[in-house]
């Protein structure tokens, strides 16, 4: 290995450091929207004052004129945790702090609390809506917006798209199963996604001066593209159901991957050079949590 080698190793090492960091920090933003971090008071301990009561107990507070639920764990930590999950606010607190301080800390709290616990009712809301019913009337996401299903029994089975009213036709034959709507959808969608990158890559591609080698269409289960250094890439065909600057973004980006085999600061860089709204899309497509798309 030569000196300069082995200076890029180092160098490279301290850039995946840094990437580390980056994409820790990341995550906690995104679990900090779904209301999936803990927040803390660390409460000073006053000498011997035991709360008798230990485990689980169910409790309620009077906070701004409603009645708040939530779960008391005692535990050996020293600090008070809020943690919002679905089943609505937990509490775990040291054995030694009254349920009168605890209380105390949740009036302290309260704003962060409500907006949580609303945040999460929306959420919870919204994956509701997001199971689809599979029949006629259904709402199908495309390209950040939503396609209304009409189904038809016809013995001749098609799909037809109406552009201007936002309507997708599907006629099935009398009798059809549910999972033969979802095929004649899904491939219709993967079609659609295919046609759709097919028009979009070579733009990007232009304005960047690079040829890329091929694209075909994915059906990864938790990856939104990939390139290779060959210069394969590969998209998923589910972006469809997102706006086209979601799209793009994730065509920028794996196609500045042709330059910057990374995720270096250079490498955003590039991206910005070809797609300078890629912040803002970036944080869109971080924020669809999967589980409102539709299953097929
Ligand atoms: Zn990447």
């Amino acid at each position: 290995m030569s000196a300069e080698n082995s200076k890029n190793t180092a160098r490279s090492a301290q850039a995946s450091l840094i990437q580390g960091l980056q994409r820790a920090l990341q995550l906690d933003f995104f679990n900090d929207l779904f209301g999936g971090s803990e927040q803390v008071i660390t409460p000073h301990r006053p000498p011997n004052r035991i709360d008798p009561a230990n485990g689980v107990r169910k409790r309620q507070i009077l906070i701004q004129d409603q009645v708040l639920d939530y779960e008391l764990r005692r535990s050996k930590r020293r600090s008070i945790g809020f943690l919002i999950g679905d089943e609505g606010l937990r509490i775990t607190a040291p054995r030694w702090v009254t349920v009168a301080d605890i209380e105390q800390a949740i009036r302290e709290k309260q704003h962060w609390i409500i907006a949580k616990l609303s945040e999460k009712r929306e959420q919870n809301h919204r994956r509701k809506e997001a199971t689809m019913r599979w029949e006629d009337g259904a709402r199908l996401p495309y390209l950040g917006k939503h396609l209304t299903l009409h189904i038809r029994e016809q013995s001749r089975a098609s799909i037809y798209h109406d552009a201007e009213q936002d309507i997708l036709t599907i006629s099935i034959p009398p009798d059809s199963h549910e999972q033969q709507i979802k095929d004649r959808v899904k491939a219709w969608l993967q079609q659609e996604a295919k046609h759709l990158f097919n028009q979009r890559m070579p733009l990007f591609a232009q304005r960047l001066g690079v040829s890329y080698h091929s694209m075909s269409v994915s059906s990864a289960g938790t990856r939104w593209g990939s390139c290779t250094s060959q210069g394969k890439i590969r998209l998923n065909w589910r972006l469809i159901h997102f706006s086209i600057d979601i799209i793009d973004y994730v065509i920028a980006h794996e196609l500045s991957h042709l330059r910057e085999m990374n995720h270096s600061a250079k490498f955003w860089a590039t991206v910005e050079s070809i797609y300078p709204e890629y912040e803002h899309a970036k944080r869109k497509l971080r924020q669809h949590a999967s589980a409102e798309l539709p299953t097929f």
